[in-house]
């Protein structure tokens, strides 16, 4: 089969030796490694991980994605739980609360809702379909590489996850008005959560790396000019020079190509403030409001509602909505605003913790969607006309938009700055040894294949 874009004549490129790569945390180049079973290959400078060794083939992995959209179609065809009060009963599927959290005055919630938990994880779903059965098949295709870039920028929005844990919160509170019933739905979305969590090891780099291995994508090895350093594409990965002028695409998948990533300092800030201003009515103002004859009116902002979880008995549910929806997005805005401050006054201590407090903010990212997601069930399954219904209140966009704003600043910020200021550009010339190194095992770096 045809290389694409790889001219074999071309002095530049080579697929025999491997390809180089570089570090996304620190900007070190380093040369790929072939793994043996249980090995990973951490960055030499930073610490932070490069290469996980994983025996499935694409077609392991094309057998795991099929699965995982059976099991996708299924969740969202059926109802996630019913709840049934005086003789009502009200079930519905994840579609339907987002239909209804629209119609009753709310479409910030819902087009969040929808999105991070419907549209994205299914694109992200067809999307690893498509690239897998290429890789299968061996054939490339036009489509292959914005595939593989487009799946890059959906993951971390993918957030089913999160939605199965919100309906154990919704579950736990409803359960004490109401008698509430799991329905196929959330089995479903339980087995899609374990089959999302097996395909998130399948990242971008690694499909990048497999189309690199089946001749399918271009490998250049670059060849530097004396003083022209080498950057890596922040879509496919791949290391070559950076040229002068103003429009720098990528060799390989046409990406816009950055030294660092343009304006992060100001565009990381810019976030983070307004996810700051927003962190105030999101806790001040009422995330939910229950209007029931019976019980009478009443408002609840994040802390009330973490205060009644655990006045029903559920500490451990309390707890965990207490982590996801107070302390990770304060957490991770002072984290933030520490690493930007760090890197804006130049500090150079401790690179290596800061690189591993940005991984930590970049991982726990998405948990804090949580409370949306209680609120989105608890309005579409406590809808009891003349008994009780609960709506979402104003903060509830406005937390929604903290989790997405500070996703976003997390982001913007490039942790490669702070290594620039406390030690010299990494290593520009290919042929000198890299630095990569395995934790597991002793192997020499750059081993050829
Ligand atoms: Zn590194
Ligand atoms: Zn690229």
């Amino acid at each position: 089969m045809a290389l694409r874009g790889l001219d074999p004549h071309d002095p530049s490129v080579s697929a025999l030796r491997p390809p180089l790569m570089a570090c996304e945390h620190c900007a070190a180049i380093h040369r790929e490694v072939i793994l043996q079973p249980n090995e990973t290959a951490a960055c030499g400078r930073c610490g932070a991980l490069l290469q996980r060794y994983s025996r499935l083939t694409p077609h392991d992995w094309l057998a795991l994605t099929l699965a995982a959209l059976v099991v996708f179609l299924i969740a969202n065809a059926f109802p996630v739980a019913s709840v049934a009060v005086q003789g009502q009963v009200r079930s519905a599927t994840l579609g339907q609360a987002v239909i209804l959290a629209w119609q009753t005055g709310h479409p910030l919630v819902a087009a969040l809702c929808g999105l991070v938990a419907i549209v994205l994880p299914g694109l992200q779903i067809l999307l690893l379909l498509h690239i897998l059965v290429y890789l299968c098949l061996r054939r490339t295709s036009v489509d292959l590489i914005s595939s593989l870039r487009l799946l890059g920028w959906i993951r971390p929005w993918s957030m089913v996850p999160v939605f199965v844990l919100a309906v154990l919160v919704a579950l736990v509170k409803l359960a004490g008005l109401a008698s509430v019933e799991l329905q196929p739905g959330m089995a479903g979305f339980a087995i899609l959560t374990i089959l999302i969590t097996m395909l998130g090891r399948l990242t971008p780099r690694l499909l990048w790396r497999l189309a690199e291995r089946e001749r399918l994508v271009a490998v250049y090895q670059p060849a530097p000019r004396p003083g022209q350093a080498l950057t890596a594409c922040h879509a496919c990965g791949q290391v070559q020079p950076l040229p002068g002028g103003g429009h720098r695409r990528c060799l390989r998948c046409q990406a816009a190509l950055h030294w660092r990533k343009p304006d992060w300092l100001a565009r990381s800030w810019a976030l983070l403030l307004t996810a700051a201003i927003l962190y105030l009515p999101a806790n001040l103002l009422p995330i939910m409001v229950i209007d029931s004859p019976l019980l009478g009116n009443s408002q609840h902002t994040i802390l009330g509602g973490v205060i009644e979880l655990a006045r029903l008995g559920s500490w451990d549910l309390a707890l965990i909505v207490f982590i996801a929806s107070f302390v990770v997005p304060l957490g991770k805005m002072l984290a933030l605003a520490c690493l930007l401050l760090a890197t804006q006054w130049r500090w150079r201590g401790n690179l290596a913790a800061r690189g591993q407090l940005y991984r930590v903010v970049e991982f726990v990212g998405q948990w804090s969607m949580l409370d949306v997601f209680v609120v989105l069930l608890l309005t579409a399954l406590a809808h009891f006309s003349g008994l009780m219904t609960i709506e979402a209140g104003v903060a509830a966009g406005a937390f929604g938009m903290v989790v997405v704003l500070t996703m976003l600043s997390a982001m913007a910020f490039d942790p490669r700055v702070g290594w620039d200021y406390a030690q010299p550009a990494p290593l520009s010339d290919p042929s000198s040894p890299p630095a990569s190194s395995c934790r597991d095992r002793n192997r020499s770096p750059g081993t050829e294949r």
